[in-house]
Protein backbone atom coordinates (compact mmCIF):
# COMPACT_ATOMS: atom_id res chain seq x y z
CA UNK A 1 0.00 0.00 0.00
CA UNK A 2 0.91 3.43 -0.89
CA UNK A 3 0.14 6.25 1.80
CA UNK A 4 0.67 9.74 1.69
CA UNK A 5 0.86 10.81 5.39
CA UNK A 6 0.08 14.27 6.88
CA UNK A 7 0.53 14.60 11.09
CA UNK A 8 -2.02 17.47 11.07
CA UNK A 9 -1.50 21.24 11.90
CA UNK A 10 2.07 23.20 12.20
CA UNK A 11 3.82 22.70 15.27
CA UNK A 12 2.86 26.34 16.60
CA UNK A 13 1.62 29.45 15.23
CA UNK A 14 -0.34 30.04 12.27
CA UNK A 15 -2.22 26.31 11.26
CA UNK A 16 -0.93 24.89 15.01
CA UNK A 17 -3.83 22.30 15.98
CA UNK A 18 -6.03 22.95 19.37
CA UNK A 19 -4.57 22.64 22.46
CA UNK A 20 -7.32 20.98 25.03
CA UNK A 21 -6.06 18.59 27.90
CA UNK A 22 -3.66 17.52 24.94
CA UNK A 23 -1.80 19.41 22.29
CA UNK A 24 -3.17 18.66 19.28
CA UNK A 25 0.40 19.78 17.24
CA UNK A 26 2.01 17.28 19.45
CA UNK A 27 -0.22 14.71 18.94
CA UNK A 28 -0.75 14.50 15.51
CA UNK A 29 3.16 13.88 15.46
CA UNK A 30 2.86 11.22 18.00
CA UNK A 31 0.12 9.60 16.54
CA UNK A 32 2.21 9.89 12.85
CA UNK A 33 5.17 8.83 14.41
CA UNK A 34 4.03 5.73 15.04
CA UNK A 35 1.82 5.18 12.31
CA UNK A 36 4.95 5.70 9.50
CA UNK A 37 7.29 3.54 11.62
CA UNK A 38 4.72 0.86 11.52
CA UNK A 39 3.50 1.15 8.52
CA UNK A 40 6.88 0.80 6.95
CA UNK A 41 8.04 -1.58 8.94
CA UNK A 42 5.53 -3.51 7.49
CA UNK A 43 7.48 -3.26 4.27
CA UNK A 44 4.65 -0.28 2.94
CA UNK A 45 5.88 2.58 1.64
CA UNK A 46 4.68 6.06 2.80
CA UNK A 47 5.46 9.61 1.84
CA UNK A 48 5.11 12.79 4.42
CA UNK A 49 3.60 15.28 3.92
CA UNK A 50 3.74 16.98 7.14
CA UNK A 51 4.21 20.44 7.56
CA UNK A 52 5.78 21.96 10.99
CA UNK A 53 5.73 25.63 9.56
CA UNK A 54 3.96 27.60 7.15
CA UNK A 55 1.43 30.86 6.65
CA UNK A 56 -0.85 27.99 4.65
CA UNK A 57 0.05 24.74 5.90
CA UNK A 58 -2.82 22.80 4.44
CA UNK A 59 -1.67 24.08 0.63
CA UNK A 60 1.57 23.11 0.97
CA UNK A 61 0.55 19.80 2.88
CA UNK A 62 -1.67 18.79 -0.30
CA UNK A 63 0.75 20.00 -2.68
CA UNK A 64 3.50 17.90 -1.41
CA UNK A 65 1.22 14.75 -1.41
CA UNK A 66 -0.03 15.52 -4.62
CA UNK A 67 3.64 14.81 -5.76
CA UNK A 68 3.44 11.06 -5.03
CA UNK A 69 0.57 8.80 -6.13
CA UNK A 70 -0.70 6.82 -3.31
CA UNK A 71 -3.78 4.32 -2.58
CA UNK A 72 -4.79 6.63 0.32
CA UNK A 73 -3.95 10.27 1.20
CA UNK A 74 -4.47 9.92 5.38
CA UNK A 75 -4.49 13.32 7.42
CA UNK A 76 -3.65 12.80 11.54
CA UNK A 77 -6.25 15.03 13.82
CA UNK A 78 -7.50 15.03 17.40
CA UNK A 79 -10.67 16.58 17.64
CA UNK A 80 -11.91 19.71 19.78
CA UNK A 81 -15.08 21.02 20.86
CA UNK A 82 -16.26 23.87 23.10
CA UNK A 83 -18.69 21.51 24.55
CA UNK A 84 -16.59 19.57 26.13
CA UNK A 85 -18.49 16.75 26.89
CA UNK A 86 -18.69 15.84 22.81
CA UNK A 87 -16.28 12.43 23.23
CA UNK A 88 -14.83 9.83 20.58
CA UNK A 89 -13.58 8.77 17.07
CA UNK A 90 -14.49 9.91 14.00
CA UNK A 91 -13.13 9.42 10.38
CA UNK A 92 -13.89 12.28 7.56
CA UNK A 93 -13.82 11.19 3.80
CA UNK A 94 -14.91 13.31 0.86
CA UNK A 95 -17.81 11.43 -0.24
CA UNK A 96 -19.93 8.41 0.43
CA UNK A 97 -19.58 7.01 -2.84
CA UNK A 98 -16.23 5.36 -2.95
CA UNK A 99 -17.04 2.05 -0.79
CA UNK A 100 -13.34 1.04 0.06
CA UNK A 101 -12.31 4.46 1.51
CA UNK A 102 -15.42 4.50 3.07
CA UNK A 103 -14.71 0.91 4.13
CA UNK A 104 -11.52 1.83 5.16
CA UNK A 105 -13.01 4.47 7.18
CA UNK A 106 -15.38 2.32 9.10
CA UNK A 107 -12.55 -0.17 9.91
CA UNK A 108 -10.62 2.89 11.57
CA UNK A 109 -13.40 4.28 13.67
CA UNK A 110 -14.02 0.48 14.83
CA UNK A 111 -10.92 -0.35 15.84
CA UNK A 112 -10.02 2.46 17.85
CA UNK A 113 -13.41 2.78 19.55
CA UNK A 114 -11.91 -0.36 20.86
CA UNK A 115 -9.54 1.05 22.87
CA UNK A 116 -12.66 3.07 24.31
CA UNK A 117 -13.12 5.34 22.66
CA UNK A 118 -17.39 6.11 21.50
CA UNK A 119 -17.85 5.32 18.12
CA UNK A 120 -19.17 8.28 15.93
CA UNK A 121 -18.74 6.78 12.32
CA UNK A 122 -17.74 8.44 9.23
CA UNK A 123 -19.13 11.32 7.81
CA UNK A 124 -18.46 13.24 4.84
CA UNK A 125 -17.48 16.53 4.02
CA UNK A 126 -15.86 17.80 0.65
CA UNK A 127 -14.93 21.09 1.91
CA UNK A 128 -12.30 19.61 3.45
CA UNK A 129 -8.98 21.17 2.08
CA UNK A 130 -6.94 18.18 2.40
CA UNK A 131 -9.76 15.78 1.25
CA UNK A 132 -11.31 17.95 -1.63
CA UNK A 133 -7.84 18.90 -2.99
CA UNK A 134 -5.59 15.75 -2.67
CA UNK A 135 -5.81 13.91 -6.16
CA UNK A 136 -5.85 10.41 -4.02
CA UNK A 137 -8.63 8.66 -2.00
CA UNK A 138 -8.16 11.21 1.42
CA UNK A 139 -9.55 11.00 4.63
CA UNK A 140 -9.00 12.73 7.88
CA UNK A 141 -8.93 10.62 10.95
CA UNK A 142 -10.13 12.59 14.31
CA UNK A 143 -8.74 10.15 16.70
CA UNK A 144 -9.99 11.10 19.63
CA UNK A 145 -11.13 15.00 21.50
CA UNK A 146 -8.18 16.51 23.22
CA UNK A 147 -10.91 18.91 24.72
CA UNK A 148 -12.45 16.30 26.46
CA UNK A 149 -11.18 15.35 29.83
CA UNK A 150 -12.35 10.91 29.70
CA UNK A 151 -10.51 11.20 25.94
CA UNK A 152 -7.43 12.41 26.63
CA UNK A 153 -7.14 9.74 30.36
CA UNK A 154 -7.77 6.98 27.91
CA UNK A 155 -5.70 8.39 24.78
CA UNK A 156 -2.50 6.83 23.84
CA UNK A 157 -0.67 7.69 20.76
CA UNK A 158 1.14 4.31 20.36
CA UNK A 159 -2.26 2.40 20.66
CA UNK A 160 -4.23 5.22 18.40
CA UNK A 161 -1.21 4.62 15.53
CA UNK A 162 -1.30 0.85 15.83
CA UNK A 163 -5.59 0.10 15.98
CA UNK A 164 -5.63 2.65 12.58
CA UNK A 165 -2.82 0.66 11.60
CA UNK A 166 -4.69 -2.77 12.03
CA UNK A 167 -7.91 -1.62 10.42
CA UNK A 168 -5.99 -1.14 7.41
CA UNK A 169 -3.88 -3.81 7.03
CA UNK A 170 -5.45 -6.73 9.61
CA UNK A 171 -1.87 -6.89 11.01
CA UNK A 172 -1.72 -6.17 15.38
CA UNK A 173 1.83 -4.49 15.66
CA UNK A 174 1.48 -5.07 19.67
CA UNK A 175 1.23 -8.64 18.49
CA UNK A 176 3.35 -9.46 15.40
CA UNK A 177 6.78 -8.85 14.45
CA UNK A 178 7.69 -6.14 12.19
CA UNK A 179 8.41 -8.20 8.55
CA UNK A 180 11.08 -6.06 7.46
CA UNK A 181 14.30 -4.86 9.14
CA UNK A 182 13.47 -1.37 10.83
CA UNK A 183 13.02 -1.67 14.31
CA UNK A 184 10.50 1.27 15.12
CA UNK A 185 12.71 2.64 17.98
CA UNK A 186 16.45 1.11 17.75
CA UNK A 187 17.68 4.36 17.32
CA UNK A 188 15.71 6.45 20.06
CA UNK A 189 17.01 6.58 23.76
CA UNK A 190 13.88 8.46 25.01
CA UNK A 191 9.74 7.65 24.56
CA UNK A 192 7.94 10.68 23.21
CA UNK A 193 5.99 12.58 25.86
CA UNK A 194 6.25 15.42 28.53
CA UNK A 195 9.35 15.10 30.47
CA UNK A 196 9.67 18.95 32.04
CA UNK A 197 13.42 17.32 34.13
CA UNK A 198 16.21 18.94 34.12
CA UNK A 199 19.14 17.76 32.43
CA UNK A 200 22.93 17.35 31.94
CA UNK A 201 24.61 17.96 28.84
CA UNK A 202 27.27 14.72 28.11
CA UNK A 203 29.44 13.13 24.98
CA UNK A 204 29.83 16.19 22.96
CA UNK A 205 33.43 16.19 23.37
CA UNK A 206 34.03 19.25 25.14
CA UNK A 207 32.08 21.14 21.60
CA UNK A 208 28.71 21.59 23.87
CA UNK A 209 25.37 20.87 22.30
CA UNK A 210 23.76 22.85 19.99
CA UNK A 211 20.23 24.28 20.26
CA UNK A 212 18.07 23.83 17.35
CA UNK A 213 15.32 26.05 15.49
CA UNK A 214 13.84 22.33 14.72
CA UNK A 215 13.83 18.83 15.35
CA UNK A 216 16.25 17.89 13.12
CA UNK A 217 20.79 18.50 12.55
CA UNK A 218 19.88 20.67 9.83
CA UNK A 219 17.49 22.95 11.41
CA UNK A 220 19.31 26.79 12.22
CA UNK A 221 21.45 26.86 15.15
CA UNK A 222 20.17 29.13 17.79
CA UNK A 223 23.14 28.74 20.40
CA UNK A 224 25.33 25.94 21.74
CA UNK A 225 24.56 24.80 25.72
CA UNK A 226 28.02 23.91 27.33
CA UNK A 227 28.97 19.82 27.97
CA UNK A 228 28.28 19.08 31.49
CA UNK A 229 25.54 22.36 31.39
CA UNK A 230 22.68 21.69 33.61
CA UNK A 231 19.39 22.50 31.43
CA UNK A 232 15.18 21.64 31.62
CA UNK A 233 14.00 19.62 28.90
CA UNK A 234 10.51 19.25 28.51
CA UNK A 235 9.08 17.57 25.36
CA UNK A 236 10.41 14.59 24.17
CA UNK A 237 9.58 13.93 20.25
CA UNK A 238 11.63 11.47 18.10
CA UNK A 239 14.07 11.91 20.82
CA UNK A 240 14.30 15.56 20.40
CA UNK A 241 13.64 17.12 23.18
CA UNK A 242 12.12 20.67 23.92
CA UNK A 243 14.29 23.30 25.71
CA UNK A 244 13.86 26.92 26.59
CA UNK A 245 16.94 29.30 26.72
CA UNK A 246 17.11 32.71 26.70
CA UNK A 247 13.48 33.31 26.39
CA UNK A 248 13.26 31.23 23.00
CA UNK A 249 12.66 27.28 22.17
CA UNK A 250 14.61 25.52 20.71
CA UNK A 251 15.39 21.77 20.37
CA UNK A 252 18.43 19.30 21.57
CA UNK A 253 19.31 15.83 20.27
CA UNK A 254 18.43 13.62 23.12
CA UNK A 255 21.66 11.41 22.67
CA UNK A 256 23.76 14.03 24.24
CA UNK A 257 21.39 15.16 27.19
CA UNK A 258 21.50 12.62 30.66
CA UNK A 259 18.32 12.80 32.59
CA UNK A 260 18.56 13.57 36.25
ZN1 LIG B 1 -7.06 19.36 13.60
Amino acid sequence: MKINNNNGHTISGLGSGAVGYLNESEETRNIGYYFVEGMKSLGHTVYDCTIDKSSSYLYEAVKKANRNKSDLAISHHLNCHSNKSANGVEVWVYDMSHKDTVEKAKKICEEISKLGFVNRGVKANPKFYWLGHTNDKAMIIEYCFCSNEGDSKKYNAKKMAYAAIKALTNIDLNTTKPTTNNPIEADYKYENGSYNVKATIIGTNGKGLNIREDRNVNSKILGTFKEGQVIEVNYCLNNWFSTWSGGQKGYVNGKYIKLY
